[in-house]
């Protein structure tokens, strides 16, 4: 059996209310390795020509073998389905501790189909998952949305919410995980929205992190990869390097020089005054503090 993975996917089915569990097929692990290459094969298995807004696109939230693991830079998560911006396959990724709550939660992914009448949110949990109504969520931002589910579910409940752009077809809606990691592209909170699908709510406990098979192969491994995320000249490098300094707002001032900044809803290629919104501005004038996902020590998110 392939290491890192739950071997366990869930399809829910939002038209009917059905939840199945499947175990992924080991051929499938190997040839298409994570959450994104596995997440695109069932959107592409499901048919190309499917409308990104009919209950028979299929919406995937995928994790990789490395997620909840100690690897670093791992905290990340796939949303892949049909995109209704670009109308063909997207996949969106997010940071913050869903990927990993998945993994501990028993998943490597949901795919998630169907349609369903009335506002439904997911509960994520000790290997099930569960249809919830979430009546009194839909028209409630991402902020309320996140808050609310985590009184009923616990703190350490992980959220992640479509806002009112999801619920009304925005073609690049958004998904926001607790309140500041967005799933950001292809509109795959509107996918969300067409299958009235409010939120995900996931419960994973850290007792449950993979662990490897061979201790001193990973160290290793782990060794090598901090050597390279901590070299100074590296921007990965923590509170040295321009990722960790500034996130990937230190391209502003980059891509507004070389012409390459989409501005004015992308009429533009550059703008004045961009100094003001660039990373080495925000950090010295506006920042509050640095945040990191799971198993980061870059801390990018400002
Ligand atoms: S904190 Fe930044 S660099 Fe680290 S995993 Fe998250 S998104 Fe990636």
């Amino acid at each position: 059996m392939l290491g890192g993975y739950a071997h366990r996917i869930a399809r829910i089915n939002l038209s009917t209310g059905q939840v199945e569990y499947f175990a992924p097929d080991p051929k499938d692990l190997e040839m298409y390795v994570g959450g994104r290459g596995l997440g695109v094969k069932y959107v592409f298995e499901n048919g190309p020509k499917v409308d990104p807004f009919s209950p028979d696109n299929l919406l995937c939230i995928m994790n990789g073998p490395l997620s909840g693991t100690r690897a670093k830079m791992s905290g990340r998560l796939a949303v892949v389905t049909k995109s209704p911006l670009t109308g063909t396959v997207t996949d969106s990724h997010m940071g913050g501790w869903t990927a990993a709550k998945l993994k501990w939660a028993g998943f490597d992914g949901l795919l998630i189909k169907g349609a369903s009448d009335k506002p439904v949110y997911l509960l994520v949990k000790d290997g099930e998952v569960t249809l919830h109504d979430a009546s009194d969520l839909w028209g409630k931002t991402t902020h309320e949305t996140h808050r609310i589910l985590r009184e009923r579910h616990g703190e350490d409940a992980d959220v992640m919410a479509i806002g009112p752009a999801g619920e009304n077809l925005v073609r690049f809606a958004n998904w926001i995980n607790n309140d500041e990691r967005a799933a950001g592209r292809g509109g795959t909170g509107a996918v969300a929205g067409s299958k009235k699908l409010k939120a995900i709510v996931v419960v994973g406990k850290q007792e449950n992190m993979p662990q490897p098979k061979d201790p001193q192969l990973w160290r290793e491994a782990d060794r090598q990869a901090s050597a390279t995320i901590n070299d100074p000249k590296n921007v990965t490098a923590p509170k040295k390097g321009g990722l960790s300094l500034y996130g990937t707002n230190v391209l502003m001032n980059i891509t507004n020089v070389m012409g390459a900044l989409p501005t004015f809803n992308a009429q533009h290629t550059c703008m004045e005054g961009v100094e003001t919104i660039s990373g080495e501005y925000i950090r010295e004038h506006r920042l509050i503090k640095d945040n990191t996902c799971h198993a980061c020590p870059v801390a990018c998110k400002k």
